[in-house]
């Protein structure tokens, strides 16, 4: 029988590739880079902490710490930057022509964001997104959602002057949540002066280079010097449709997973985060909880060990923070929902930027030069 050690080294030579450099696939990456040889592909050059990119907005410097390279986290492994196009039983296609392959795949292309290629053109994105709002007197903002209202609490917070208006197709805001968040939430940003519709939708078609007017579908007018579209975005599996994993998208294009994180049918790929068929409220938090169960997964299953040893993940009951500004958020916790300073205290100064540098290995409080 082989011993332990000979297993462990077994498991050293297995190739595994990762689909999606963002909170699962870099945590999932970085946690196997000692135990296998790691491949990690995605179109970027860096891993975002995307629950801060709100805050980028209205402070760039923020940027610095959230905004990672994954050579920085990736110290043993391979990055692939270019978008995965094509996936066969044992390689990976990407757009600029590359066949990886693999023995193990894990596949997290989460949502799909068109975002800069390097680090620093986001950083720079940043920059201008904030001489935006810096330059502007009268914001809208299109979308009521965790992303819009998240964005509303930052510039109303740090920019109490600038005159927000904030449209929600819906009837209520924060609609992945219960109700009350999303009541409580209403209240906190009538108190900062920002003007919520609800039940409207932008006609973002009909305005003109340099209009600053805005209609909406109930015929409202809104004088705005700029917009912010904060809408949802769409799953980022696509490019799986004309691939052998084709028949394991649900109707809605979500990648169909077993309790142990393995794709549905197969035995060597799993899908973690956003993108799979789990029932539970799509988060980071959650995303990472699937990356730690996938790693372990795939430990057990490179150096030989039995499949009864993998972990099985069950789903989440709808736990959420969503920060509004600086010191007061909004939380929806299993008894009770509450919103100010308290749960402002666990996530709003920081917005797990140093928690989450630290699982990554880096340090929480220096920014990359
Ligand atoms: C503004 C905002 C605020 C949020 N706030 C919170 C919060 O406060 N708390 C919380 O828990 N969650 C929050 N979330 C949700 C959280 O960010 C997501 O649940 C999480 O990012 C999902 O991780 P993921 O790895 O599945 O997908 P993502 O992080 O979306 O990563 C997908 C990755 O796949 C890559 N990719 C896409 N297509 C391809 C391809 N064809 N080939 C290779 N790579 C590809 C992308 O470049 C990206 O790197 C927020 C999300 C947003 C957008």
């Amino acid at each position: 029988m082989a011993s332990q050690r000979q297993q462990q080294s077994e498991g050293k030579n297995k190739r595994v590739v990762v689909i999606g450099g963002g909170v699962a696939g870099s945590l999932v990456a970085k946690s196997l880079q000692f135990s296998a040889d790691v491949t990690l592909i995605d179109p970027k050059e860096y891993f975002e902490i995307t629950w801060a990119s709100l805050r980028a907005m209205v402070e760039p410097s923020f940027g610095k710490r959230s905004v990672i390279n994954h050579t920085d986290y990736l110290v043993n492994g391979r990055i692939v930057a270019s978008p995965a196009i094509n996936i066969t039983e044992n390689e990976v296609l990407t757009a600029e022509g590359r066949r990886v392959v693999y023995d193990y795949l894990v596949i997290a292309t989460g949502h799909k964001d068109p975002v800069p290629k390097t680090r620093t053109e986001r950083l720079n994105q940043y920059q201008a997104e904030n001489q935006k709002i810096k330059s502007a007197r009268s914001i809208l903002i299109v979308g009521g959602g965790p992303t819009g209202v998240e964005l509303a609490g930052e510039i109303a917070v740090d920019f109490p002057e600038k005159k927000v208006t904030l449209v929600h197709k819906g009837s209520r805001l924060l609609e992945f949540i219960g109700p009350k968040a999303g009541d409580k939430t209403l209240d906190w940003l009538i108190s900062k002066k920002v003007d919520v519709k609800l039940g409207q939708r932008v006609n973002l078609d009909s305005v003109s280079e340099g209009s600053d007017t805005y209609l909406t579908s109930t015929g409202d007018t809104i004088k705005a010097d700029c917009h912010f579209l904060c809408t949802g975005k769409p799953v980022g599996s696509d490019w799986l449709k004309d691939t052998i994993l084709k028949d394991s998208l649900d109707t809605d294009g979500m990648l169909m997973v077993d309790e142990n994180l393995r794709v549905k049918g197969q035995k060597n790929i799993f899908a973690i985060g956003d993108i799979t068929d789990i029932r539970e409220i799509k988060q980071g938090f959650l995303a990472q909880k699937h990356a730690q169960v996938a790693a372990k997964n795939l430990k057990v299953l490179m150096v030989g060990e039995r499949e009864s040893k993998m972990a099985t993940y069950r789903p989440h009951s709808a736990i959420a923070i969503v920060s509004l500004g600086r010191k007061d958020a909004v939380a929806q916790l299993p008894f009770m929902t509450t919103i100010g300073c308290v749960p402002g205290l666990i996530k709003s100064r920081d917005l797990f930027v140093g928690k989450t540098r630290k699982q990554m290995g880096l340090e929480p409080d220096v920014a990359h030069a």
